[in-house]
This record gives C-alpha cells, structure tokens and sequence, in this order.
C-alpha cells in the first residue's frame, strides 16, 4: 500500500497503540482514547478503568441523542463517536481494539483528521484475519423521518450523494456526490468541520449541550456569514454531513450501494445502518 489501503475489502490494523486526549463537544468534559491493534475482525470497545472484556460493537449499541451519536454498553455509554468511527472505517481499518477513559470522545478540532494524523502515526498493518465481508444489497432501501430521506441502493461501488438545503445564505443549497475509498476519504472527507448556527448556540448551553464547543472546533453560521472563516472548502458542511453518514455507518461495514441522503440527520443514518444490517445478516444465512 502506497499511504492508504486501495478499497475496503482487505484487513488492516493500526501497527502500534496511539493516544488522543481532548474535551468532548457536549460534556465540555476531557477524555482520553487510546487506539490499538487487534488481531479480531471488527470494533472493540472497553473502558481503561475495567477490566471487562472487550465489547465487540454492531449497530444495536448506537442511540440517535440529540446531535451526536451515542453508544451504549451495559451502563455506560459514549457520546460523539461519529467523527473517530468515520476516521477508522474511512482510513481502512477493519480491525482495531478502542480504549476509552470518559464519557465523551475528544472533538478535537471539529473534523476527522485529528483521528486521521493519529492513525498516520500509528501505520496500518494487514490483519491476519479476514474482514467481514462487505454488506451487498439486493434490493433498495429507504428510510425516513419527517422530509428527511436516505436511501441505498446496489452499487458496485461505496458511493455518497449529499443534499443539505438551508435557509442562512452562508450554506444554502449544497450537493456533494462521491465514489469513498481510503484516498478520497482522507483528502476530500476528513477534514471538513461540523458546523452550528450562531442563534442557536445559547439556547444549546443553556440545555446542557456543546459545553465543549468553540470557534476553534466548530464552524458558527451567522445567516449570510460565517463568523470564523476561512472555510476549509467552498462546500465544507455537505462534506461533514458525508463524514457524519460515514461515522454512522461504520459499525455495520461500508455497504457496496450507492446511499443518497436528503437533510441528514444521525437519528437518518442510524436508522438506515440499523435496516442495512438487518437486511444484509437475511443475506449472510
Ligand atoms: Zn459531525
């Protein structure tokens, strides 16, 4: 491999354990994960002061709360994992061991590539295991909520097409169409930031929420402006829309289908990635 593995049918581990410690988006809490390799096909998650064994995650653990998605283990739970998730499956990692000390994974600078420098630091290494096989589609999928719709459809290949249509001028209508693999992933995805609206930031705080957040990791709209450019890219919000769908889907294994998503939402994503795997595990008996 040159950088990055060429697709997401082969296994790949991180080489060696890499740390990242930071405060979560909501809690405004510090946390710390530590990524390390695993000889075990797929997630595994555990918690530095147990001794439990590893959890092995699938979709039935995500919960759609309010703006991020959660986890929930037993009587733990983790908040915010779709911008790590999105980092792992997006790089081609298939097989890793997460280590977690706090409730909240870090939101680092509001993107993936934080995650991504991390696993570069790392290095990948082929897994002596296979990966589970890709999830294929035999039939269309549709899932929605309200005017909301995502749907998959079968494909050769993993493709996103994104539409976000806003009122504030500074966003607006934006569509995003792309074939994902490791490459574009990391140059095209990673590093677009999550976005908030300058109205709404108060009335957030007060309810507990992005305790975290800052104009060092988030980008704030203020209707026909962004109060902390510059943009990453002219398009920077449908890309972390893709890079939120990705992180959403990365639990049930990026599916050979084309998935088109209309006003997203991760309650959307967890929705579809809950209908893929029970779709695609009728296709593996
Ligand atoms: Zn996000």
């Amino acid at each position: 491999m040159d950088l990055w593995p060429e697709n997401y049918e082969t296994s790949w581990t991180l080489s060696k354990p890499v740390e990242r410690q930071g405060v979560g988006l909501h809690s405004g809490k510090e946390a710390l994960v530590r990524l390390a390799p695993s000889e075990e096909a797929g997630f595994y998650l555990s918690w530095l002061d147990s001794r439990d064994s590893p959890v092995k995650l699938d979709p039935k653990y995500a919960r759609d709360s309010q703006l991020c998605t959660t986890l929930e283990v037993g009587s733990r739970r983790l908040a915010t994992v779709e911008h790590l998730f999105a980092a792992i499956a997006g790089c081609g990692i298939s097989h890793i061991h997460i280590q977690v000390s706090g409730e909240e994974v870090p939101l680092l600078d509001g993107s993936s590539i934080g995650w991504v420098e991390a696993i570069r630091e790392a290095g990948l290494v082929p897994s002596s295991t296979p990966r589970s096989k890709p999830l294929r589609l035999v039939s269309p999928l549709v899932y929605y909520r309200g005017n909301s719709v995502i749907t998959a459809t079968p494909s050769e290949d993993f493709n996103l097409v994104g539409l976000i249509d806003f009122p504030q001028k500074a966003i607006g209508k934006q569509i995003m169409s792309i074939t994902i693999n490791p490459e574009t992933f990391v140059r095209e995805i990673a590093p677009a930031r999550t976005f908030g609206f300058r109205e709404q930031i108060e009335q957030l705080k007060e309810s507990g929420l992005i305790q975290g957040g800052t104009l060092d990791n988030a980008l704030v709209c203020d209707g026909d402006q962004w109060l902390n450019p510059p943009l990453r890219f002219p398009d920077e919000p449908i890309r972390h829309k893709l890079l939120d769908l990705m992180g959403d889907l990365a639990l049930v294994g990026f599916p050979k289908a084309q998935i088109l998503v209309y006003r997203g939402s991760h309650g959307l994503h967890t929705g579809l990635a809950k209908e893929l795997f029970k779709a695609c595990s009728k296709n593996f008996s």
